[in-house]
C-alpha cells in the first residue's frame, strides 16, 4: 500500500455502474452500488471516512471483511448499514509496531479541523521492569468539541489493543475529557500505572486550557 493501490474497477464501469471520487465504485450505507441490488464491497469499493464524512477507500481486510457481512446481511434480506470508517491500521517493522486510527495531524489540517496534539513518551510496562518497552502515543483532538479524533502509536509491543480502545473511543464519540479518567488497569509486568492513553489525554486537556 505504501506504493499505492488501485483496484480494477473495469468489471463495474461495463456494466455502468459510476465509480466516486476515488476511483472506486461508489456504494451507500448498504453497500449497495448505484444500480438496485448490486453490491460493492472490500478494495474497489469507496465507503465514508467516520470524521471528515469524505469518500475513501481504505483497501485493508478489516473493511472488506465487514463490508461484505453488512452487503451479505441486505442480501439475506436483514437491514444492516455500514456506518463509514476509521481506516484503523497496524503494522509491524522488525521489532517495532505502529498503528493509526482516525485521522492524523496533516489531514486535520487539510479538511480545515481545529486541532490540538498531544504526544506523550511512556512504557509497556512498569518502568523499572526489566523488559518494558518504550511506546509512544499522538493524539488528534477537535479544539472546538474536545472530541478524539485521531491517534498514532509507535513502539515495541502493545500496539494494536491500544489502537483499538482508541478507535473505539472516537466511534462513540468520546471527548479526550472523558479519556483522561478512563477506568484502566494496571500490573507492572503488563503495563504503567498511568495508562499511556490517558496520560495523552490529560495532556491534551492540559493544551485545550
Ligand atoms: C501484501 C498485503 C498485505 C496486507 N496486509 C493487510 C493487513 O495486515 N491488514 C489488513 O487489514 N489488510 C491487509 N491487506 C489488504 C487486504 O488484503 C485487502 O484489503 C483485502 O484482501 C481486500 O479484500 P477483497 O475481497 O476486496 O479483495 P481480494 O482479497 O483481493 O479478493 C479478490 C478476489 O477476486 C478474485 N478475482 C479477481 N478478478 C477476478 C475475476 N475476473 N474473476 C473471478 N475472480 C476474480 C481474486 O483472485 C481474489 O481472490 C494487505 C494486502 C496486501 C496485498
Amino acid at each position: 500500500n505504501a506504493f499505492g493501490v488501485r483496484a480494477n474497477t473495469q468489471l463495474a464501469v461495463d456494466a455502468g455502474i459510476p465509480i466516486g471520487e476515488t476511483r472506486a465504485i461508489k456504494t451507500n450505507a448498504y453497500m449497495e452500488t448505484a444500480i438496485a441490488d448490486v453490491y460493492a464491497v472490500g478494495d474497489c469499493a469507496e465507503t465514508t471516512h467516520f470524521i471528515t464524512h469524505k469518500p475513501i477507500c481504505p483497501q485493508l481486510g478489516t473493511v472488506a471483511v465487514r463490508q461484505g457481512k453488512t452487503a451479505g446481511t441486505n442480501i439475506g434480506g436483514v437491514n444492516s448499514q455500514f456506518t463509514g470508517v476509521l481506516a484503523s491500521t497496524v503494522t509491524k517493522l522488525f521489532d517495532i509496531e505502529a498503528g493509526s486510527t482516525g485521522i492524523s495531524e496533516t489531514v486535520a489540517v487539510k479538511n480545515q479541523i481545529g486541532i490540538v496534539v498531544s504526544t506523550v513518551n511512556s512504557k509497556t510496562k512498569a518502568g523499572y521492569y526489566p523488559s518494558a518497552k518504550p511506546l509512544r502515543i499522538k493524539l488528534v483532538v477537535k479544539k472546538e468539541t474536545e472530541h478524539l479524533i485521531g491517534a498514532q502509536i509507535v513502539g515495541g509491543e502493545e500496539v494494536t489493543q491500544r489502537i483499538n480502545a482508541l478507535s473505539f473511543a472516537i466511534q462513540k464519540q468520546m471527548t479526550v475529557r472523558d479519556l483522561a479518567k478512563a477506568d484502566t488497569a494496571y500490573a507492572p509486568p503488563m503495563c504503567e500505572t498511568w495508562e499511556p492513553m490517558v496520560l495523552a489525554a490529560e495532556m491534551a486537556l492540559m493544551k485545550l486550557r
